[in-house]
């Protein structure tokens, strides 16, 4: 997250009369962009993470483990230090982040990966360092080993920061937090988490309050309860209060908010207070990273999937695997009228998701992409569209951003509506950045030094840098193999939302079926009667769709079908679909790649091989059985202190195996399901 210009952010009632205002000038800020970045071309292929971390305090003596509020001095500590980039290689100091819980922090590589093979072998060493920089108690157990010169001490030894995607009880009653505050605060009105949970830079805290206030009631992120043996049915969450009168949200239990059989939440830290693991890639022009924004859309639902690992919230077992949907229920800014509960008067239309949801829309000019993969019923603001258009913007294009520009922009700060400055683009980002969508398109900064970018969002963090590593590894294969082989994942865009919902099942990876495109080499419609399409299997390196014959254009439906995940990235039985791993196989084989780099990226195909052939469990499948297996769980769903202390402990005691350079054999609790022998 780019950091953070300081002024008065404004109240929703006047930031909302500000709204316009912003629209119009970012819309004159993206046009800038535009003009000037459109004819970039040969940037270079560029990538890189982000990691998303939890920081806990734990010690084995302590009976509870809590979330730590030290962001902010971690943080500085972190900064302050100016030996770190020496300590490193390739030598670019890690770049730490603050994140939305003032709980979180985010890593990302001192600078992004090139194209060559060989940095995808640094990608793991250099999380593992981001790990270890931050981590008093494995520093001083790496000390004596390899990186006396980097131990500082940025965190307290009791502090670990850790990869799960939720702290299991972050809201449950009593103390969970170092140090404690009590409920509620002025800005998020929680009955479960005080406002202390949030960064307090003020950015932050309004945010949280003005969604809270457009919306006219809190945020209402339910989930469903995992129902087993002594589960009471129906299921009342015993954590709801009732009986609150200090805001006038107090009401919304009483109205109805916390429904039986659903964990309820009420507050932004919810969702924002999950982490993932994001990958940018920048393209080496626009038409090239608006090619792999679409194809990259539909395999959003599958990496979820994939990597789910949220089983639990607020003390219960969940019956959902991932925190996708909780995020968008807990930013869901949407009012009465725009989510159709009353008549538009207010507002000027009915908008069917929430600003952090699946993407909505294709937006590249590849003939592949036929009309009926959009969705006829893209809301878009009809004004901005035109100005876009009459900027000299194509229509494609102008759609995708005239769709961003129906949300209000929430944090406003006064002194940023002075003067219109063209050579920013904060109005632009502004309504960009809160747009949460499963795909990013990131147009260059106004200072046009880097190119045009693209994120894949979906995906969640993994417990281990070794899993982590191995899922930004082969997204960065994945679009070498999309972009090298011509590929086409294209299917009707609302059955990747439909795919998107799928992925939440409790085990959807083993137990659920998704819409995918059955034909990936077909090419550009054409209504030639064509010979149809080849599937080079094996050493299709080179070969390209579009010296092929074109296809012939079938109803739509025929080109998709419902497959598992297995069948997804390990292909299918028949043979017919040949499957993403495979595809990711033929072209290493077409491309030179030394022996030892072929070795390491076999092991990380192999984890996501085996986490889709069910031969490995996901993290939230672990978790899972970790929670049904402790002697303290009573088969109730709720997810207790001395679990969740353990729990904890036991993903501290994996991190640390990992930086000791150890495999994680011998450590019980299923932890070689989870990770195998890697
Ligand atoms: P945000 O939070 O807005 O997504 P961050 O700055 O936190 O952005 O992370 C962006 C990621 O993109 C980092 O991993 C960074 O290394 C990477 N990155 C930075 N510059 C480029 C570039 N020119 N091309 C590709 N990736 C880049
Ligand atoms: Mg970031
Ligand atoms: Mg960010
Ligand atoms: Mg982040
Ligand atoms: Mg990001
Ligand atoms: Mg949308």
């Amino acid at each position: 997250m780019g950091l953070l210009a300081l002024g008065t952010a404004l109240d929703w009632p006047e930031a909302k009369t500000k709204a316009h205002h912003v629209r119009a000038w970012g819309i004159k800020q993206l046009l800038e962009i535009w003009n000037k970045a459109k004819v970039k071309e040969r940037d270079a292929m560029l990538w890189g993470d982000e990691v998303e971390y939890l920081v806990v305090t734990y010690s084995k003596d302590d009976p509870k483990v809590l979330l730590s509020l030290r962001q902010a001095d971690i943080l500085a500590a972190l900064a302050g230090d100016k030996d770190l980039a020496k300590e490193v290689t390739p030598p670019a100091s890690p770049v730490f982040h603050p994140e939305f819980g003032r709980f979180m922090l985010e890593a990302t590589p001192g600078k992004p990966w090139g194209i060559d093979f060989k940095e995808l072998l640094h990608v793991e060493p250099d999380m593992k360092l981001r790990y270890v920089h931050q981590s008093a108690r494995v520093r001083i157990l790496l000390l004596t080993r390899r990186r006396r010169a980097i131990a500082k001490d940025h965190m307290l030894p009791n502090e670990y920061p850790i990869t799960l995607t939720t702290f299991p009880r972050i809201g449950s009653p009593g103390v969970f937090t170092e140090p404690h505050y009590p409920v509620s605060g002025p800005k998020l009105r929680s009955q479960f988490v005080p406002d202390e949970i949030a960064n307090p830079h003020i950015r932050f805290p309004t945010l949280a309050a003005n969604i809270r206030s457009r919306r006219g009631r809190k945020v209402q992120v339910n989930v469903p309860v995992f129902r087993d043996e002594n589960t009471p049915w129906p299921w009342k969450d015993p954590t709801v209060n009732y009986d609150l009168h200090n805001w006038p949200e107090d009401d919304d239990v009483r109205n109805g908010a916390a429904p039986d059989n659903f964990i309820h939440m009420d507050a932004m830290a919810f969702g924002m207070g999950s982490c993932c693991l994001q990958i940018t890639f920048q393209a080496k022009n626009i038409t090239e990273g608006r090619k792999m924004y679409d194809q990259l859309s539909p395999l959003g639902p599958i990496l979820l999937a994939l990597t789910a690992a949220t089983p639990i919230y607020k003390g219960f077992l969940a019956d959902t695997d991932v925190r996708w949907n909780q995020i968008s229920k807990a930013v869901d800014d949407r009012t009465a009228e725009e989510l159709g509960e009353k008549p538009l008067q207010n507002d000027r239309w009915r908008i069917p998701k929430s600003r952090y949801a699946s993407n909505s829309t294709y937006i590249s000019e590849d003939p592949r992409l036929r009309e009926e993969y959009l969705d006829p019923n893209l809301v878009i603001d009809p004004e901005i569209k035109q100005q876009l258009l009459d900027g000299g913007m194509d229509d494609r294009l102008a759609t995708h951003f005239a769709h961003l520009f129906i949300r209000d922009p929430i944090v406003i700060f006064n002194e940023d509506l002075e003067v219109l400055d063209l050579s920013k683009t904060d109005h632009f980002e502004n309504i960009q950045s809160t747009n949460w969508q499963h795909m990013r398109f990131k147009p260059p900064p106004a200072d046009n030094n880097i190119g045009w970018r693209v994120e894949f969002r979906p995906m969640e963090i993994q417990i281990t840098d070794f899993e982590n590593a191995a899922f930004s590894v082969f997204m960065v294969l994945i679009t070498r193999v999309i972009l090298s082989f011509d590929l086409n994942f294209y299917i009707p865009i609302t059955k990747v939302d439909e795919n998107m919902e799928t992925a939440h099942k409790r085990d959807a990876v083993l137990q659920e079926k998704f819409w995918f495109r059955r034909n990936l080499f077909s090419s550009r419609p054409s209504r030639g009667s064509g010979s149809g399409t080849n599937t080079p299997r094996s050493g299709g390196g080179g070969s390209r769709a579009n010296s092929r014959p074109p296809s012939p254009v079938g109803p739509v439906e025929d080109e998709y079908k419902l497959m598992t995940v297995n069948e997804v990235i390990n292909g299918d039985e028949e043979g017919e679909f040949p499957g993403l791993i495979p595809l990711v196989e033929s072209y290493l084989d077409s491309v030179n790649v030394d022996v030892a780099t072929r070795c390491q990226l076999a092991r990380y195909l192999d984890l996501i091989r085996k986490r889709a052939n069910g031969e490995l469990w996901t993290a939230a499948r672990w978790i899972r059985e970790f929670v049904k297996g402790h002697e303290g769980y009573r088969r109730d769903s709720v997810v207790s202190e001395e679990v969740n202390k353990d729990l904890v402990g036991k993903v501290i005691e994996i991190g640390e195996r990992e930086a000791r350079g150890e495999g994680f054999k011998g450590l019980g609790r299923g932890v070689e399901k989870l990770l195998g022998g890697f």
